[in-house]
């Protein structure tokens, strides 16, 4: 549920909403029987939050209806799911079944792939798969959060902060603010 809120959004902001969406509807089945003005309410400022209903709510009733009212582990059932493509997907398999199905690609990860000259492309799909070629599998998982901790901290969008990049001298990005070679 909080991946799914997550899209388009700050995992603070998410994480100021869940405590209190999880108090008031605490299992698939809650969500299931919540009306969808309830649960607006609750993740109104989390953006787009009719259509993130809509998901949470669907996505709940099929997790009772189809996979007795626990959340599956597969990529393919996963993405039966409302509101759930493989990022979703792979979040919630790397993160709560530790399984590698495949890599996560978010804004952070697409940003950076490029710049370090691991993917062509700014499809997510096609990076995923670039990854999914270039990193071993026992690190899929890990990467993708090292990635997203290297945006955030380091390599961020506007001015990346290269001179603190430990990664500058194999990093040949277009767009470096300062480069040792
Ligand atoms: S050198 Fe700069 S652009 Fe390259 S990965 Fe590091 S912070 Fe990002």
């Amino acid at each position: 549920m909080a991946t799914i809120l997550s899209a388009q959004c700050t995992d603070a902001r998410v994480n100021m909403v869940t405590p209190e969406l999880f108090r008031k509807f605490p299992t698939p089945a809650a969500f299931a029987q919540a009306s969808l003005p309830a649960i607006e309410e609750e993740i109104r400022s989390t953006g787009f939050f009719r259509n993130k209903a809509r998901s949470l709510s669907g996505a709940a009733k099929k997790v009772v209806a189809d996979f007795g009212g626990k959340v599956p582990d597969s990529m393919d059932q996963l993405l039966t799911l409302p509101g759930v493509a493989r990022k979703t997907g792979n979040v919630v398999l790397g993160v709560a079944f530790h399984k590698a199905e495949g890599v996560v690609v978010d804004t952070h990860v697409l940003r950076l792939s490029q710049r370090l000259g691991l993917s062509q492309s700014g499809d997510p799909k096609r990076v995923e798969e670039d990854l999914m070629r270039i990193i071993p599998r026992d690190r899929w998982i890990s990467f993708s959060h090292e990635l997203i901790h290297h945006g955030r901290q380091i390599c961020v969008a506007r001015k990346p902060r290269c001179i603190e990049c430990p990664l500058e001298t194999l990093c040949h990005a277009a767009d470096k603010t300062w480069s040792s070679h």
